[in-house]
């Protein structure tokens, strides 16, 4: 394989440029037999969503959705979006990808409505590559064919997405804020966005990031700036969501300093439709 390839042709000095070269063809091949199986996927039906809850701090109940991507192979079994996410934008596939994606969670948001079930937003991640001019003619097409009202769909973009190309990214986010759908900021903290951008961005929440959340009771700095981002974010009008709280430690935390809502394995993995489906008819037998 392609470490012990590398391993090899360190052993044997870098005179050897065979195995590096070996080593490199490798490397391709795995890349395109990625591609390629990539392509496949969505024709084969591989693609799933999971759904993670958002959990409001102010009564503990279900108040969001995001949907996250999931590629089951049937070869290597799951792949985690890390994994492939990249290739797709790299080959172009991640609009078609994206497209799925988004009919797919606004379908099923509309199902658990004409379930019966509360409705709640549901939140669909955005690669920059998405956001062009096209996008909220797209989006309003895919609202209006799964009957799903604007309000209860959002969007998750990363900070560098914004920064990116500010002018076009400015008009893009008003014509899709115009559509009445919600939009947030995803690992707010990690990317590199001005105070003065944040301003101008018609967004609506923040997400702190999860490296944040991970360190606030063992580092002060994480603490203060998951604090400050909190803060900042009320001062702007905006809701603020933790991601990747795992532990009651950092959940008291959140809310002793009044973040808004929290996300992660302690309220709940992601997970397949159906099992999302039973938490909400559980939420609503509770509710009475
Ligand atoms: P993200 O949008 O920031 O999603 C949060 C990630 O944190 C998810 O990883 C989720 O499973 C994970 N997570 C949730 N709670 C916890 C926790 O308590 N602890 C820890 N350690 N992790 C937690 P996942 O599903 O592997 O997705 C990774 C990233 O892939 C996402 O980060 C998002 O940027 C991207 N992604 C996922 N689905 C899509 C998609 O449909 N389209 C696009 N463009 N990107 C997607
Ligand atoms: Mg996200
Ligand atoms: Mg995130
Ligand atoms: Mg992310």
């Amino acid at each position: 394989n392609a470490d012990s390839a590398m391993y090899k042709a360190k052993e044997l000095g870098r005179n050897n440029f065979q195995y590096f070269a070996g080593w490199m063809d490798a490397q391709v091949s795995n890349r395109l037999e990625m591609l390629v199986s990539l392509r496949r996927a969505l024709d084969r039906d591989e693609f799933k969503l999971y759904y993670q809850p958002k959990i409001s701090l102010a009564n503990g109940r279900i108040i969001g959705a995001e949907a996250l991507i999931r590629w089951i192979t049937p070869d290597q079994g799951m792949v985690p979006p890390d994994r492939f996410i990249p290739f797709a934008e790299e080959a172009g596939l991640i609009v078609p990808i994206g497209e799925w994606v988004l009919r797919t969670a606004c379908a099923q948001n509309k199902a658990w409505q004409d379930a019966g079930l509360a409705p709640i937003p549901v939140a669909v991640n955005l690669s920059p590559r998405q956001l062009d001019q096209n996008l909220p003619e797209f989006v309003r097409q895919v609202l209006a064919e799964s009957c799903l009202a604007a309000a209860w769909l959002e969007l998750e973009i990363t900070e560098n997405v914004v920064m990116k190309d500010a002018e076009k990214t400015v008009a893009t986010l008003n014509a899709l804020k115009r559509l009445g759908l919600q939009v947030s900021v995803d690992d707010f903290g990690t990317g590199y966005s001005s105070l003065s951008y944040l301003r101008r961005f018609p967004v609506d929440a923040l997400k702190i990031d999860k490296s944040f959340v991970r360190d606030i009771a063992r580092d002060t700095d994480s603490a203060a700036i998951v604090k400050a981002v909190i803060s900042l974010g009320h001062i702007l009008n905006l809701r603020v969501i933790a991601e990747g709280v795992e532990d009651q430690e950092q959940y008291n935390f959140l809310l002793e300093n009044g973040c808004d809502e929290v996300q992660g394995y302690l309220l709940g993995k992601p997970m397949p439709a159906e099992d999302f489906t039973r938490r909400l008819e559980l939420e609503k037998k509770a509710a009475g």
